[in-house]
């Protein structure tokens, strides 16, 4: 029988983007903290940002020698319907913080502390719903909390519930300086990358990629015009397709609205029955869990949408990007910092703009292109996934003995 040879990607692969000082740099920082044992803890295995970050850098880990896990915690539906309130409060929405949701919120977490076992050299947390899980442990190594949320305008009430935990871990990584809150624990930000060997990244021939727009029916005689994200309210896919019914007031176009629902997410079906309404011959809504799906729309798509209204950074500008597709996106959060307006896509504050941009990027085939390679270029440059293993490798090696973060 043929032997099957299984192999991750490693640091050395990303050479041709990277060059060779920067992998033998990065190789250097991670000797130091060869047979560390890591593990990172969330609340969801697929459907988000934070997931797909997770399933290819704790790999890349690894393979630089340092042993790093992922634990995903459990929960009821009450426990994650009340972690969905807190996520949307903590940007910006309103919340009633109830004794009763407090004490789900901590007994679900309490359950899982008793389940996993937590004893590693770094334990990295990420986002609330697994927060109160440094309470019930004694420390064996650094604890750090990673928030992914846009903690520009928190709830004050809930914030300063959840500071009590918070002020407990050594370090916290936000996304963007502007989401700094005022804590006793020192911060540091970290932009996330994308791995650009994956299913959902790497580069599909013409082939592959129409025989996955045929396989959901998906027409190819007009341009594309895209959206890509899970179905939250955040995400405005309401005004994505308002854009594009302006938009095709002048230009020939189809829309997809490709969407998912995270497992922590008990709103995101909601919000796919409300915009079921919407679907058209013109309007293809789907809700597929499927990489090469989301690759070959983002690949074949004349013009990206990402019509955010808040975003924690917004993953799937800079996958959308690295295919050489210009995006049009919402004017906040992460996307503004990885779109320059006008000049690798745009950044748009309302419904009109974003269709005058439409029009013109599907009118004009030159600025689509130019458009298009700077913005590959942009995630070549700052967006790949060993930039942020280099970021969290430094971080490690700042940590003293006593667990104190001492940044250079
Ligand atoms: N995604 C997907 N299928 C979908 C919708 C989204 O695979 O139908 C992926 C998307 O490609 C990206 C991630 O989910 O990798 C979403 O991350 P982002 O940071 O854009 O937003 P979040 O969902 O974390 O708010």
């Amino acid at each position: 029988m043929e032997e099957k040879h299984y192999k991750i990607v490693t640091v050395e692969d990303y050479e041709p983007y990277i060059g060779k000082e920067t992998v033998e740099r990065i190789m250097r920082k991670a000797r130091k903290l060869k047979d560390f044992h890591i593990v990172n803890v969330n609340s969801t295995y697929y459907g988000g940002g934070v997931a797909e970050v997770l399933s290819s850098l704790t790999l890349l880990f690894n393979s630089v020698g340092i042993k790093t896990g992922w634990r995903v915690i459990q929960g009821s539906p009450d426990f994650f319907s009340i972690t969905k309130k807190m996520h949307n409060a903590l940007q910006g929405g309103k919340i009633n913080l109830t004794k009763r949701k407090k004490q789900i919120y901590e007994d679900v977490i309490y359950e899982n502390a008793i389940r996993n076992h937590l004893e590693h050299d770094i334990v990295v947390i990420h986002d609330p719903q697994p927060l109160p899980m440094i309470n019930h442990y004694r420390k064996r190594g650094p604890w750090i909390w990673r928030c992914h949320i846009d903690l520009s305008n928190p709830n004050r009430n809930l914030w300063y519930y959840f500071k009590q935990f918070v002020e407990k871990y050594d370090a916290v990584i936000l996304t963007l300086e502007e989401y700094k809150q005022k804590l006793e624990t020192p911060l540091v930000f970290f932009l996330p990358a994308i791995n650009p060997f994956s299913i959902k990244n790497r580069k599909l021939t013409e082939k592959e990629i129409d025989e996955r727009l045929k396989h959901y029916a998906i027409p190819t005689d007009l341009p594309l015009v895209v959206q890509v994200s899970r179905f939250d309210r955040w995400k405005d896919p309401e005004g994505a397709i308002k854009a594009f019914k302006l938009a095709r007031r002048e230009v020939d176009c189809t829309f997809v609205l490709l969407g998912n629902v995270a497992t922590d997410d008990p709103e995101g079906a909601e919000v796919y029955e409300s915009l079921i309404k919407c679907k058209e011959e013109r309007i293809i809504i789907l809700s597929y869990q499927d990489s090469a799906l989301v690759n070959a729309l983002q690949s074949k798509a004349v013009v990206v949408l990402q019509k955010s209204i808040r975003e924690g950074f917004g993953l799937t500008v800079a996958e959308a990007m690295w295919k050489g597709t210009p995006v049009i996106g919402g004017n906040v959060g992460g996307i503004r910092y990885q779109i320059k307006s006008g000049a690798n896509g745009f950044l748009v504050s309302s419904v009109e703009e974003a269709a005058k941009w439409i029009i013109q990027l599907i009118k004009n085939k030159k600025l689509r292109e130019t458009m298009g390679q700077k913005a590959k270029e942009s995630v070549r440059k700052r967006f790949l996934l060993t930039r942020l293993l280099e970021q969290y490798l430094d971080l490690f090696n700042s940590f003293e003995t006593n667990y104190k973060l001492v940044i250079k």
